[in-house]
This record gives C-alpha cells, structure tokens and sequence, in this order.
C-alpha cells in the first residue's frame, strides 16, 4: 500500500510504499533531503524523528533485507 508522509521540515507531501499495514524504518524527503526515521500504522504517521546520515544506512539495510524475504525471488 501507499502512505503518504508529510515532511515536519518543509511540508512535502511524500508518497511511500510499505509492505504491510505497519512501518518501521527509514525515510528520506524527496525535496529538502532531510532524513527521519518513521513509524507508521495504517497509513498514519506514529513516530517521525530525524536521523544521521550513519543510522539512515543502517536502518536501509534492515529494510532492504525484510523486502528480500517478504519477496523472495522477484527481487
Ligand atoms: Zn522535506
């Protein structure tokens, strides 16, 4: 599904896929850059903090691993 973000710097609406209902992980603005890490759930945004740069790397790798397994061989 798709959850649109919008972005406490600067207001930018971002749309977001996520795999499920619930989301926890990284998130980078599409227009100021500024990089969060967010909890949403059903679309609604629970938690928005900012992140550095470091724990944003670390956090993608999570989630990029969890796409790996939710979708198997398409990737
Ligand atoms: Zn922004």
């Amino acid at each position: 599904m798709l959850a649109t973000i919008t972005c406490p710097e600067c207001n930018a609406e971002g749309r977001f896929s996520i795999l499920e209902q619930t989301y926890e992980g990284p998130y980078k603005c599409w227009k100021c850059r500024q990089l969060f890490y967010i909890e949403l759930d059903g679309g609604d945004v629970k938690t928005c903090r900012l992140l550095g740069d470091e724990e944003f790397a670390r956090l993608q790798q999570v989630d990029k691993l969890k796409r790996k397994f939710k979708k198997g061989e398409d990737d």
